[in-house]
């Protein structure tokens, strides 16, 4: 039987991401536990979906990036569901991150200052998350703020701090010596402040041994199916299937180009098939002759630039009978996996999957059985 497409159609597989999170909770060493970052709506995968599902899998930790992804999960998981933000308390908002019981991540003696007025006018002692900065020069307290945090803990007096943690910036890039400086560093700023729980790993973190794993360790791509340690073979089930259908078939010979800018010219007798995604799908356009997808089993490249809407694929190889209107084309999935789909654009696993498409029709298989 032929199979039709009529439209494009992302799979979720819900089930490969909980068997993600058991692979990664097999590597530690049964003390750690696992936070799992959901930000930008679960890598674009669906933030509620992915937390439900992990719920469900036994995970009690949430990470976010913005209040309102916060907000969105409060009301979607159970009460007793932790659920942190990553940019922590900003001016104005630390009502409403108190009120839906979110703990914000404090990466500065400024937002440290904001969350302790906020105790002082409930009257109570709210939680946080100390982020300390050990190299990455992005977020979290440089060395000198943490220092300063440890000589002056009344600075702390009404913040109950859950954990304290720091990010590595090197953890995927193979041979670096700057995870190990992190390690070191992050030791030391323990001992001056060591409330709490700890964390520094992400998913290559977790690949990097027990030292880097401390009480808990916060991935994100791995459990989404990224390879955590690029140039090695990849542990994580692939959870993300998208098929697109063939919308038209041509003939085209020597001198015949293809698409805008004629960057592709035909060099002998050939067949192009043009399939339904383009950029404002988040099928990169830095693909243009570069990316590639399977058809009937055979991988077909892309040639021309990736348009708006529009992707064109040299078919030549694959049989006619697998050319009709309709017949499915693979963009992303067992074939055409997202750290290879990502390669070929230049680019990671993360930004091809934060960048799916919001017109693509989306189906989650695998869904937890309490959710409705
Ligand atoms: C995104 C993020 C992670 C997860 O990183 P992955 O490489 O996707 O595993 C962990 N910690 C922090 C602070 C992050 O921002």
């Amino acid at each position: 039987m032929t199979r039709l497409l009529t439209r494009t159609e992302l799979t979720v597989d819900l089930g490969a991401i909980r068997r993600n999170h058991q692979i990664l909770l097999a590597r530690l060493d049964g003390r750690a536990s696992l936070a799992a970052m959901v930000k930008a709506d679960g890598y674009g995968l669906g933030a509620t979906p992915v937390a439900s599902a992990l719920w469900d899998d036994g995970c009690r930790w949430f990470f976010v990036a913005h209040l309102d992804e916060g907000l969105e999960l409060r009301g979607a998981l159970p009460d007793d569901a932790t659920i942190s933000v990553l940019n922590g308390a900003m001016p104005g908002t630390e009502a409403e991150l108190a009120e839906a019981r979110l703990v914000p991540v404090l990466n500065s003696l400024d937002q440290v200052e904001l969350w302790g007025a906020e105790a002082r006018r409930r009257n109570r002692v709210l939680d946080a998350v100390l982020h300390v900065d050990t190299g990455m020069n992005r977020l979290g307290m440089p060395r000198e703020e943490a220092g300063r945090l440890a000589d002056e803990p009344e600075r702390l007096d009404a913040i109950d701090v859950v954990h304290v943690m720091s990010h590595l910036a090197s953890a995927d890039v193979p041979g670096s010596d700057q995870s190990a400086r992190q390690l070191k560093s992050f030791g030391q700023i323990r001992q001056h402040l060591p409330m709490g729980t700890a964390s520094l790993a992400n998913s290559a973190g977790v690949f990097l041994g027990l030292d880097y794993h401390f009480d808990v360790v916060r991935p994100g791509i791995a459990l989404y199916g990224g390879t955590p340690v690029p140039g090695r073979p990849n542990p994580m089930e692939c959870c993300t299937l998208l098929e697109t259908p063939v919308l038209q078939v041509r003939a085209v010979g020597p001198g015949d180009t293809v698409g805008y800018g004629a960057t592709h010219e035909v060099t002998g007798p050939a067949r192009i098939a043009t399939v339904e995604v383009g950029y404002a799908d988040g099928f990169l356009r830095a693909a243009s002759n570069r990316g590639q997808a399977t058809i009937a089993g055979v991988a077909v490249p892309v040639v021309g630039r990736v348009s708006m809407d529009l992707v064109t694929l040299d078919v030549t190889a694959v049989p006619e009978r697998d050319l009709h209107l309709g017949a499915p084309v693979e963009l992303l999935g067992p074939n055409q996996p997202v750290d290879a789909v990502a390669a070929r654009a230049g680019t990671i696993a993360n930004e091809v999957l934060t960048d799916l498409g919001r017109r693509y029709h989306l189906t989650y298989v695998g869904r937890p059985k309490w959710e409705v």
